[in-house]
């Protein structure tokens, strides 16, 4: 999504939906960032505007947003049909939307709701179905679709004064020594890889990331998803920051027999996916 909202100028409006602390770097752009949330932690990123509101009622007027970011909150909203609406309201004609959100056949989606009871995703989404839930009624078109990675983060060893507000289930991560959680779960992601370049599968992936535009002249909605065009995703993801990343802008080193590079964001050393994506269709 940095291609939406790096070329804005400083008297564009970008919109953080369901900002929590940042759904990304507000640095990457000189936009005007107005954060939208019901809550917001201590250490919420410094934006433009923090605004406390709903995604079924957007305090803002019509048509005075150029991007709205909604990223990974689609699935928790209570009444996301109504906040697609709201968004239609407040985009100006031409303006973007990116939604990531998680795809609940996946198995990353599976076992995060399994293992956090549910996990507040109250909305399960297909790609069919997002696309279906955006654009019926609206005048947003999907322009493009983006494969998304996972980095099984959320398995990580819980932060001990967190675990304690835990689901029981979740709670036994604490009970694995963490060294040896961080190595099963570095492998974890090496092999869920190796078999999707193996057997064709999707089990590392997490879900999708769409470029939406307001279109008013409009097209007709996207019902052939094979017509969508799709972008190659990242496929390296650090399973310890979630941070993903192309092979090209990596500095990868051998041990052994084996390539690792080391994640930009946190520096931890992950192996190089196997796994070669290329730009195409769905
Ligand atoms: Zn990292």
């Amino acid at each position: 999504m940095d291609h939406l909202v790096r070329p804005l100028s400083p008297v564009a409006v970008v919109l953080d939906l369901g900002a929590g602390p940042g759904s990304f770097s507000y640095a990457g752009t000189e936009a005007r960032v107005l954060a939208l949330d019901v809550d917001f932690p201590d250490a919420a990123q410094g934006a433009w505007a923090r605004v406390l509101g709903d995604s079924g009622a957007i305090p803002l007027g019509e048509e005075t947003v150029d991007v709205v970011v909604c990223n990974h909150t689609l699935e928790h909203f209570p009444d996301c049909r109504q906040a697609i609406r709201e968004i239609d309201r407040v985009l100006r004609p031409g303006g973007s939307l990116w939604v990531a959100v998680p795809d609940s056949g996946c198995l990353d989606d599976r076992l995060y709701r399994y293992l956090f009871l549910g996990g507040g995703h109250v909305n399960l989404f297909s790609l069919a179905s997002l696309v279906e839930a955006i654009e019926t009624g609206t005048r947003l078109r999907t322009r493009s679709c983006k494969k998304l990675y996972t980095g099984f983060v959320y398995l990580n060893p819980p932060d001990p004064g967190k675990v304690q507000y835990y689901p029981p289930r979740a709670q036994l991560l604490a009970r694995i020594p963490s060294r040896i959680l961080r190595t099963l779960l570095c492998w974890m992601n090496y092999a869920v890889r190796v078999l999707d370049r193996l057997l064709r599968t999707r089990l590392s992936q997490y879900g999708w990331g769409l470029v939406v535009r307001r279109e008013d002249n409009s097209s007709r909605p996207v019902t052939d998803l094979a017509r969508l065009r799709m972008e190659a995703g990242d496929a390296n993801v650090c399973f310890a920051c979630g941070d993903g990343h192309v092979e090209a802008t990596l500095k990868p080193f051998r041990v052994l027999f084996r390539t690792f590079y080391k994640c930009p964001n946190c520096g931890t050393r992950n192996p190089m996916s196997p796994l070669r994506e290329s730009s195409g269709s769905v």
